[in-house]
């Protein structure tokens, strides 16, 4: 019954350094939030112990009814939170959501269509070495090289010509909403199944800042730890007539024993997802966005040759552009961590420099709308931002954005209760 500190202060020394990180410093990567105490309670919980092989009612091991009644309700929530027929709330995490729902209603050698990777698409929408670019064959749709806005011409034509069995509809870096009704229009002209992965904008969509993808898709797949705000995780919704393919394409066909500790943390977060309180964290999170996006905007950017792609963002994140400033993607990601603001950069289409350098910048609000965030601080941020990225940046300059940085941090206070 020794506590982590006793046991093993290696671990519980990293432990408090990354809580003091977190506590200290700027998160301002978009997949990234701060699950709530209650969440962190659930997944550290005895539940961990349990072997819970299938599902409520029906397990391989004795011993289920507590779990059963967790996974039912976590069900339940997440069914109701979106309007869903069915939900498989087991998934690991995103990408075995993803594993799992195209194990179940496609074969090897099927065609899918994804947005490509370097568009902004996810590893498991079809890139060559994940599971999903050997499994299948993929064809890949795009932005439009003018508006940086998903091409639907290109998506109708390449479906026409390559009549895909499934077309999935989601990102990881992309500022704007996606039409729906004309990925379904798409896949119902071609006999395709349309699946959508909403694991970053799942928060949006949940408080009704971001139209829903349920209705449209016959699948959809979501992260349970970016906009929702809950543990890492993954879940899959579809309609009735998928729920038991799918169920067994998750246990037996991908998974073991389910991790009933964050399922409980799931549960609870869907709770939180449900609330007023949950809702108005969304539109912080949308409104601070736009402000950074407008900051970086504004004519001072442009001399220095810095941009946000689409011109703006209709979601929780900004792209901002870098091809035209003298600052690389991996040289912007490193000053704004000398200063204490987390990002990551990331490629921008039709990027001049190597996949490890880039020239664009993925930064979004989820994490300090959690926090508190305002729209006053997310101005201060926006600002602190532009400092860093536009020309004038030297030592003096990190030190006074450094301080800006702490005082934001102090001013909203995190995890107070929790480490030594
Ligand atoms: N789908 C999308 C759109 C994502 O952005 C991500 C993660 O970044 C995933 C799936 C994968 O989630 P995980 O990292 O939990 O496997």
């Amino acid at each position: 019954n020794s506590s982590l500190h006793e046991v093993d202060p290696d671990v519980a020394a990293a432990v408090d350094a990354e809580l003091h990180r977190q506590q200290s410093t700027l998160e301002m990567i978009a997949s990234e939030n701060f699950a709530p105490v209650a969440s962190l309670e659930a997944q550290g919980s005895v539940l961990t112990n349990k072997y819970a092989e299938g599902y409520p009612g029906r397990r391989y091991y004795g011993g289920c009814e507590h779990v059963d009644v967790i996974e039912d309700i976590a069900r339940e929530r997440i069914k109701a939170l979106f309007g869903a027929e069915a939900a498989n709330v087991q998934p690991h995490s995103g990408a075995s959501a993803n594993a799992a729902a195209m194990f179940a209603l496609l074969k090897p050698g099927d065609t899918i269509m994804g947005l490509d990777l370097a568009h902004g698409g996810h590893l498991t929408h079809g890139m060559k070495i994940n599971f999903s670019g050997k499994l299948y064959n993929v064809v890949a749709y795009h932005v439009d090289e003018k508006t940086s806005q998903v091409d639907m011409d290109e998506v109708g034509r390449l479906a026409r010509e390559h009549r895909p069995q499934m077309i999935i509809a989601g990102w990881s870096a992309y500022p704007r909403h996606l039409d729906f009704a004309a990925f379904r229009r798409i896949a119902d002209e071609v006999g395709a199944l349309l699946m959508v992965d909403m694991a970053h904008f799942a928060g949006l969509v949940a408080a009704g800042l971001h139209p829903s993808p349920v209705p449209h898709a016959d699948v959809v797949t979501t992260t349970t730890h970016k906009t929702l705000g809950g543990p890492r995780g993954g879940v899959i919704l579809s309609k009735q007539e998928y729920a038991k393919k799918i169920n067994s394409a998750v246990f037996p066909g991908q998974q073991g024993g389910p991790l009933e500790h964050v399922i409980a943390a799931k549960a609870v977060s869907f709770k939180i997802a449900a609330s007023e309180e949950f809702k108005e964290r969304q539109e912080r999170t949308v409104a601070g966005a736009r402000l950074l996006a407008e900051r970086l905007l504004k004519q001072d950017a442009v001399d220095a040759g810095v941009s946000v792609l689409s011109g703006g963002t209709d979601v929780h994140l900004i792209l901002v552009d870098l091809r035209n400033s003298d600052l690389d993607g991996q040289q912007a990601e490193d000053r704004l961590h000398e200063i204490g603001i987390t990002v990551n950069r990331n490629a921008v289409p039709n990027d001049p420099r190597p996949p490890m350098v880039t020239s664009g910048l993925r930064i979004g609000t989820p994490a300090l709308a959690t926090r508190g965030f305002q729209e006053e601080d997310f101005r201060e941020v926006a600002d602190i931002l532009a400092e860093a990225l536009l020309p004038g940046f030297d030592e003096d300059k990190a030190k006074s954005l450094s301080a800006r940085v702490t005082a934001l941090t102090e001013k909203h206070p995190l995890y107070s209760g929790l480490g030594r």
